[in-house]
């Protein structure tokens, strides 16, 4: 009769791990929507830069409250699910503490998790004082409302609810282990759930239901939480590492040029270059490349992989120079909307099998308000936690407005014909524009 719990803990797992995988997989493809690009150099550094950021979490102690609390949530988190392994073990064979044979080293692990377990209960109490009582302003910008808002919320509220289970299951543990209950074997140690233990019932049966409660809606719980994931800025907690390996290495504000106008340039100054020269015909109807980008596909997989690794904290509104003036500009809707973009890209190849025209682009929800109001200073960049680059984003998207739309705003159409007609961005003439170094 026991196995029935066996088969249907081997049922669950099979469906959370069987969800997970197939929205791991979803996820790689939309990321691979996105165009090539190379960044395979350097892994070296790379590996320094996701130590240091992702697992060291070297640029959230910059803000040092928040930062240090992070760390406690994030490695606790981590390391309680440790636990996870011999719950699973137990639960498919239905032993119990089934790595209890290590005796003294078992006892300081549980002992461990379970002050992790509090501190993460209280780390994460701190978090939600600060986001609904203090009401630190950047979590509550304009686009932090419905979704957004809740998902920063839910994810609080569930880690509280499993780290509260931890506990409890423990308490009633080692109760039973007191009153020799069978199955109950005495290990572990209880740092913190003795406390717990003495406000519940000293009854065997009672207890019983209270551990194996506690045990499976904390599983059932991590389960749910692997599979919400995908649905939520704590994608995270798997996205960060790749997304600082591949980072961007480059010195901050050197800007990548497009290929085919680096080209353009270099034949304008090659003096033994044929003005007058047709291009060669090729036989393929090849269509040529879009400047900059108006949708999602038109970005390349990094900046992708960034929209789905964005925490959502902002800081890098924060620091937006365009933000705190009051414009439109939030660096992190910038990476929401392109979330949302490429989520609807993917909804819309999961239903059709590839992708059908929707009449929509990233301009559908990003105005050219935003895009240019940006001051390119790289704040944004600078401060992300996980090395997020929304200013590359806003660059192409203003390169498909300047190059494919001519649509930039007047002030830059006039400093583009100075720039063309005298090769300076001011009204001079062209003899003058040397001028200033006889001042
Ligand atoms: S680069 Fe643009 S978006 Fe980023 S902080 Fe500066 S002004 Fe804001
Ligand atoms: S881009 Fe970076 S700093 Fe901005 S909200 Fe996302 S994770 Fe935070």
């Amino acid at each position: 009769m026991h196995y029935i719990s066996n088969i249907l803990f081997a049922i669950l797992l099979v469906i959370g791990i069987g969800f997970f995988t197939k929205n791991v997989k979803k996820l790689i493809r939309n990321i691979k929507l996105g165009k090539d690009i190379d960044r395979s150099d350097n892994s070296s550094q790379r590996w320094k830069n996701m130590t240091n950021v992702a697992l060291g979490q070297s640029k959230m102690v910059r803000r040092p409250v928040a930062g240090i609390l992070h760390i406690i949530v994030y490695l606790g988190f981590i390391i309680i699910n440790i636990e996870v392994i011999e719950i699973i073990i137990d639960g498919l064979f239905g032993t119990h503490r089934v790595f209890a044979f290590a005796g003294g080293l078992y006892n300081f692990l549980i002992g461990s998790f379970e002050i992790l377990a509090f501190l993460v209960f209280i780390s994460v109490i701190i978090f939600w004082i600060r986001r609904m009582i203090i009401r630190i302003p950047r979590f509550w910008n304009k686009e932090m409302t419905s979704w957004p808002k809740n998902d920063a919320l839910n994810i609080l509220y569930f880690e509280m609810v499993l780290m509260s289970l931890f506990l409890i299951m423990n308490a009633a543990d080692q109760n039973l282990q007191l009153l020799g209950a069978d199955h109950y074997i005495k290990a572990g140690a209880f740092p913190i759930s003795k406390h717990i233990a003495g406000w519940l019932p000293q009854n065997i049966d009672t207890l019983i239901i209270i551990e194996r409660a506690a045990w499976w809606i904390h599983i059932i719980g991590i389960f749910i939480f692997l599979n919400y994931l995908y649905y939520s800025k704590h994608l995270h907690v798997l996205l960060a590492f790749p997304n600082t390996y591949y980072a961007n290495l480059n010195p901050i504000g050197k800007l990548n040029n497009l290929e085919s106008v680096t080209n353009e340039v270099k034949m304008m100054l090659d003096p033994n270059a044929d003005p007058y020269a047709v291009p060669e015909e090729t036989e393929t109807d090849e269509v040529p490349e879009k400047f900059g980008a108006s949708d999602v596909v038109d970005l390349n997989w990094v900046q992708l992989m960034n929209a789905y690794t964005c925490t959502e904290c902002g800081r890098c509104t924060s620091v937006c120079p365009a933000n705190q003036t009051g414009k439109e500009l939030s660096p992190r809707a910038i990476m929401m909307k392109t979330r949302d973009r490429i989520e609807e890209v993917g909804k819309n190849i999961d239903l059709n099998g590839t992708f059908k025209e929707d009449e929509k682009s990233l301009f559908t929800t990003i105005s050219n308000e935003e895009i240019w109001a940006c001051t390119s200073c790289n704040a944004c960049v600078e401060e992300c936690p996980v090395e997020i680059d929304p200013l590359s984003i806003i660059v192409d998207l203003r390169r498909y407005l300047v190059m494919e739309q001519s649509s930039a705003p007047q002030e830059l159409n006039m400093m583009f014909t100075n720039i063309e007609n005298n090769g300076a961005p001011w009204q001079y003439n062209q003899m003058d524009r040397l001028n200033w170094k006889d001042e």
